[in-house]
């Protein structure tokens, strides 16, 4: 197979169409065989589901070349439930978990030839989302649905290694109490749209949100989980229902404990309490983590001892140590490195 002529190193984070995607579609109360198609558009009528009430969620995963030439993705299995999930709390049907985690494996062997090659730090990002297709004009679930999964190659997230980020405490929130911030739906992204080109404009990198109820309790981004460091070096992590589960932080959890050989709190994390830490990061599948150096909150500043010019030293051994579990370099736990190819 020979790869795609690329730059790989400096592919951005976008949106190219590769040769193939998935596709399976619900009909009559069940999920049809599912294909390989070469066709990047959709036609739908227009009033398909997903265009008046939004039912619609996705995931997202890399696939990505090991040392010893395997292609490969991490923990698709949580993806596969964390996607039924979302799709139970919205009225869409399950795509089965066996049948999702297969899909990815078509997919991303179809697509070999965009994998990025080892050391190109460079990864073929994969996106499974779910889609109401039927006309649905009243309020209600729609009866069909579109399950896709498509992939794109991107860049290494940091060009250049990690500058820590500057984030500003948000006078908006993302996730009600009881509402749907714990599920990957497009809703939740798109009312996150204005707060983070408003933080953008201003200067900041990220928005931080506060637990809607009593605004003293972290939570997160609008797209990536917060780990923090204690200055005695334990490993916190906020524990709230309207956050969304990261893998990459459910795994984090994993190799600070095991690993590392940290104490790990997955607990409520005050905002009061964020003077006191001594590192901070956000996690996600896109950046792995990307380290924050400071913390802006109306006119006040958290400036952790890590400082503005790297990680500090606990994220950057969770950080090397999980990407060396995904890269292969490092044993990781039974059924993390999931092999498409070998
Ligand atoms: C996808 C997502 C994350 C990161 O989850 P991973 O499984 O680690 O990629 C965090 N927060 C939100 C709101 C997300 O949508």
């Amino acid at each position: 197979m020979e790869k795609k002529n690329l730059d790989w190193a400096n592919l951005g984070f976008g949106y190219m169409v590769a040769d193939y995607r998935y596709v399976s579609n619900y009909k009559d109360g069940k999920w049809d065989d599912g294909e390989i198609t070469t066709d990047a558009n959709i036609t739908l009528n227009e009033c398909a589901g997903v265009f008046q009430y939004c039912q619609a969620c996705f995931e997202g995963l890399k696939a990505y070349t090991t040392e010893d030439g395997r292609i490969v993705c991490f923990r698709p299995d949580l993806n596969a439930a964390r996607m039924a999930d979302s799709a139970r709390r919205l009225e869409m049907p399950v795509f089965p978990e066996d049948r999702f985690v297969k899909a990815v494996e078509e997919v991303v062997k179809a697509n070999a030839a965009w994998v990025p090659p080892f050391g190109s730090g460079a990864t073929l990002y994969i996106r499974p989302y779910m889609i109401a297709t039927n006309p649905v004009i009243g309020v209600k679930p729609a009866d069909e649905y579109q399950f896709r999964i498509f992939v794109t190659p991107v860049g290494p997230y940091f060009k250049g290694g990690a500058k820590p980020l500057t984030i500003k405490v948000s006078d908006f929130d993302r996730a009600a109490p009881n509402g749907t911030g714990h599920i990957k739906a497009g809703l939740n992204y798109a009312m996150s749209l204005h707060p983070i080109v408003q933080a953008h404009k201003e200067g900041f990198d990220e928005n931080m949100y506060l637990d809607p109820g009593t605004r003293t309790k972290v939570e997160e981004t609008g797209g990536a989980n917060f780990i923090f460091v204690t200055k005695d070096n334990k490993f916190v992590t906020p524990k709230s229902d309207s956050i969304l589960p990261s893998i990459t932080r459910r795994s984090l959890m994993e190799v600070a404990e095991k690993y590392l050989g940290l104490t790990v709190e997955h607990r409520e994390v005050f905002f009061e309490e964020l003077k006191d830490f001594a590192e901070c990061g956000l996690c996600g599948t896109a950046a792995v983590i990307s380290p924050v150096g400071k913390i802006y909150d109306h006119g006040k500043e958290i400036c952790f001892p890590s400082g503005m010019e790297e990680m500090g030293p606990t994220t950057r051994k969770l950080y090397e140590t999980l990407t060396g579990i995904q890269m292969g370099e490092i044993e990781g736990p039974e059924g993390w490195v999931h092999v498409i190819m070998e």
